[in-house]
Parts: structure tokens; C-alpha cells; sequence
């Protein structure tokens, strides 16, 4: 057995990264998830595909409570994030997430946009958080940059810098919404290739994505999610090569 075939059978025997159990959430009468049950175990990656509107964001944005369950449970490691004892702040540092809209301080440079909150929320000095930002805008491609504003990069090129930004926080897993949609489609490739530096790094990753090639290369398991549920999940090759449910072949077959 090899050390990396040893890791991954320890990895099966912890709790998983992110867990959901019967999670529901209405706004209003709109009731936009309806139980949901999902995992994503420790070095996996998980790639969440579905129409627009079915309820991924949401889905991705309850993990870490930018939006209130309505009910069931999301545990992080083992914590729930919804009791009120847990330290929603230290369950949110473990988590970094990247959207599709990349939020980079737009009056600051790329290197400010990468240690501040290091040194804010931290407590790095400045001179450590300087050096962990370089090092993290070299492992994204963009050494050199660091005194751009984010107004003088192309959007690859700030999506790089907002992944960049989310790993100096050193997160025990990444959240991907749509991280590529709203680039041109010649930029998409260089924030993909990243995104699967990440993965082969042995990242935790959740990717809500548009992207079939990436989710059956990369992706260690597919969850189909279509009107607020999960329809069906298993490996790329199954879900996406061997679909089981009549939702998940008529998706497929607008987008494949
Ligand atoms: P997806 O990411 O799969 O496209 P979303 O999770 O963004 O889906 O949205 C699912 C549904 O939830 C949509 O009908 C959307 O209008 C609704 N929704 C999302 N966020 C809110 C909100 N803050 N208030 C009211 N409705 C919302
Ligand atoms: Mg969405």
C-alpha cells in the first residue's frame, strides 16, 4: 500500500468536512430546499451541478450561514453550526469560499486585498502575512502583481487573485459558486487549472459548476440537485456517463 493509499483509508475513518442532514430552506412561501443530505469527506473533491434556480448558491451559502436554515443540521468538522454554543467565526475561518463574482477590494492592491484580513482576523504580522500572500499569488500563477489594483487585471486574472486571497487564510476546505461563469470564456481555463492545482494539492473542495469536463476529471463525486433536492449522486461516471434519473438525463442533455 502506497503512503498516499494509506492517507486516504485513515481519511474514511474521520468525520467528514462538511455534513447535511434534511436541510431545508424556504424564503417566504418559497420553499427552495427540501431536505437536503450531503457529504463532502476530507481531500474530496465534490462538484454540485444543476439548473439554474434548483438551489445550489443557497445550498453553498447555508454552509457557513451567510443564509439561516431554515431547518435540519450542517455540521463542519463534526460541528453544528447552527448551535448556539459553536463559534460561528472560527467555523467560518476553516471555510473559504470563492463566488462567482470575485469581491476583491476594488481600492486596494493585490497584495493589501491579500493580507488584510490575514492581519485582521489572523493576528499575522504584517511582514508574515505579506510573505504567505506571495507565496499564494505564486501557487495561482500572478507573482508580479502585487502592486496591481484589481481594475488592471482581467477577470482570470482577479479570480486567481480572490482564490489566492481565500487560501492565505489557510481554510481546511474551499466553496466554489459558479467560481467561472461570469468570465470570458478564454479566461475560464486558467482559473480551472488552478482550481485542479487545488484538488491534485489535496484540497476539500464543494464546486457548484457549469463545467462537465471539470466535474467528471476532477470531481470525485457528482450531486445532481434539481428543484431543491438532491435527484442523484455518485461518481462522475455514473452521473454524468450513466445517469440513473430521467431529471438528471434531461439536464445532461441540454448541457452535455
Ligand atoms: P441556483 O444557485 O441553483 O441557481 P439559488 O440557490 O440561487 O439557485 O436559488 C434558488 C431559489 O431561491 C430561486 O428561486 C431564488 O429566487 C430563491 N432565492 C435565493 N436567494 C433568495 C433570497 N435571498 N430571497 C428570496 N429568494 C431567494
Ligand atoms: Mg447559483
Amino acid at each position: 500500500m502506497t503512503l498516499q493509499d494509506s492517507l486516504k483509508m485513515s481519511d474514511q475513518y474521520r468525520v467528514p468536512a462538511i455534513e447535511v442532514r434534511q436541510l431545508h430552506k424556504t424564503f417566504g412561501s418559497n420553499s427552495v430546499l427540501k431536505g437536503v443530505d450531503f457529504h463532502v469527506d476530507v481531500g474530496q473533491v465534490v462538484c454540485v451541478i444543476g439548473p439554474s434556480g434548483s438551489g445550489k448558491s443557497t445550498l453553498l451559502r447555508c454552509i457557513n450561514r451567510l443564509e439561516e436554515p431554515t431547518s435540519g443540521e450542517i455540521l463542519i468538522e463534526g460541528v453544528d453550526v447552527c448551535h448556539p454554543d459553536t463559534d460561528l467565526d472560527s467555523v467560518r475561518s476553516r471555510i473559504g469560499i470563492v463566488f462567482q463574482h470575485f469581491n476583491l477590494f476594488p481600492h486596494m492592491k493585490v497584495l493589501r486585498n491579500l493580507t488584510v484580513a490575514q492581519q485582521k482576523v489572523r493576528h499575522r504580522s504584517r511582514d508574515e502575512a505579506v510573505a504567505i500572500a506571495r507565496s499564494n499569488l505564486a501557487k495561482v500563477g500572478l507573482a508580479g502583481k502585487e502592486d496591481a489594483y484589481p481594475s488592471q487585471l482581467s477577470g482570470g486574472q482577479q479570480q486567481r487573485v480572490a482564490i489566492a486571497r481565500a487560501l492565505s487564510m489557510d481554510p481546511d476546505m474551499m466553496l466554489f459558486d459558479e467560481a467561472t461563469s461570469a468570465l470570458d470564456p478564454e479566461l475560464v481555463g486558467e482559473v480551472l487549472a488552478v482550481m485542479r492545482t487545488l484538488a491534485s494539492d489535496g484540497m476539500t473542495m464543494m464546486v457548484v459548476t457549469h463545467e462537465m469536463n471539470f466535474a467528471s476529471q476532477v470531481g470525485d463525486k457528482v450531486v445532481f440537485m434539481d428543484s431543491g433536492v438532491v435527484v442523484e449522486v455518485g461518481p462522475p461516471v455514473d452521473v454524468l456517463g450513466n445517469p440513473q434519473h430521467e431529471r438528471t438525463q434531461a439536464f445532461l442533455s441540454k448541457v452535455l
